[in-house]
């Protein structure tokens, strides 16, 4: 039987796809475009608290700001504002 797994990108979901299917005893070849894992960054530093939950991430020295909403737009300058309990 094989066991063999490719995943195609390199990028959050990408490698911890790879991880997941690694602890379920598969061999996982990851393949990346870019000569770099995390370049260039999609991320500016936003994340919610059920993310950084999931992941076991403590952020209590690196949490520059919490926020309590955001306006998100469109192109056109249609937007939606999302508020957070
Ligand atoms: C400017 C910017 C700021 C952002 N800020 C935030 C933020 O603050 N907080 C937040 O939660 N989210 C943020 N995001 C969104 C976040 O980056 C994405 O939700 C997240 O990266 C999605 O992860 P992903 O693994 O699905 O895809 P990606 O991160 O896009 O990863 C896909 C990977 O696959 C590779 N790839 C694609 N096609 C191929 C191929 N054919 N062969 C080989 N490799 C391939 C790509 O190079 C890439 O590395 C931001 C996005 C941008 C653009």
């Amino acid at each position: 039987m094989m066991n063999n797994v490719t995943v195609v990108g390199c990028g959050a979901i990408g490698l911890k796809t790879a991880l997941e299917i690694k602890k379920n005893g598969f061999e996982v070849n990851a393949i990346e475009e870019h000569t770099a894992i995390g370049e260039p960054s999609n991320c500016s530093g936003l994340i919610s608290k059920s993310g950084a939950e999931a992941l076991k991430l403590d952020l209590t020295e690196s949490t520059l700001q919490k926020i309590k909403g955001a306006k998100i737009f469109a192109p056109n300058w249609k937007n939606i504002h999302i508020l957070i309990n």
